[in-house]
């Protein structure tokens, strides 16, 4: 990538029908400056027929190390939500909107420091996440805190002021035309909070109950389309 290039994944993303194969590809990724300092790309995890697919912002310091989404304490909220919710674990597919560690260096011996990805470095990636959407045409999307909102739902998106709130996918997508293709009757898009921020909350359990009522809106829409 050259220094005047716009940043973007779109010439490292190959066309093909096969998951492992795009996931393959974007360990080589060099779409924006994030890849460096970093351990490795960390792609989406699931099923191919994953009927919900879950995006958060990026991966942590955790998931840097080992290579899977949602495998540090975050995820671990996500997980318990999931189950307490009603949805079907087996069948989720979770992403995030950023595929690489965007963090300040660390002290020696310290965990490193996440920093949210700018609008720049969200759209350098959104050709990953719009590839793995036409590979998986779910039929419930479940957005994952402001920064995920931004990279699906658009700019002007406010968690705060509507999640937990049904809309059609992919009508309701930032550049919907990008996620055009098969869709399922009654497809949905959801935003809730990101689990990171139950554990920021000063009152988790209020946090994480929020979290789980808006999954549960998710798991009840979905079962009416099952
Ligand atoms: S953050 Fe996304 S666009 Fe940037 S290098 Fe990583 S995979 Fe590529």
């Amino acid at each position: 990538m050259a220094d005047t290039d716009v940043p973007t994944a779109a010439p490292f993303v190959p066309a093909t029908p096969d998951l492992d194969e795009l996931r393959a590809a974007a360990r080589g990724c060099r779409g924006c400056h994030l890849y460096r300092d970093t351990t490795q790309t960390v792609f989406g995890e699931g099923p191919p027929d994953a009927r919900a697919v879950m995006v958060g912002e990026q991966p942590g310091d955790i998931e840097d190390r080992r290579g899977e989404p949602f495998v540090g304490p975050a995820g671990k909220v996500l997980d318990r939500a999931i189950v307490e919710a009603g949805l079907d674990r087996s069948t989720t597919y979770v992403t995030n909107a950023v595929k690489h560690f965007k963090h300040k260096p660390a002290a020696p011996g310290k965990r490193r420091i996440h920093q949210t990805p700018d609008r720049t470095e969200i759209m350098a990636c959104r050709p990953w996440l719009v590839a793995e959407f036409a590979l998986l045409h779910p039929q419930a999307v479940v957005v994952l805190g402001a920064t995920a909102a931004k990279a699906l739902l658009g700019p002007e998106f406010r968690v705060t002021k509507s999640r937990g709130v049904l809309l059609p996918w992919p009508d309701s997508a930032y550049h919907a035309e990008d996620f055009a293709g098969e869709v399922h009757d009654g497809a949905f898009v959801l935003a809730t909070i990101h689990p990171s921020a139950v554990l920021r909350a000063d009152d988790r359990d209020e946090a994480y109950a929020g979290l789980v009522a808006d999954l549960i809106v998710a798991a009840k829409a979905l079962a009416g389309t099952a």
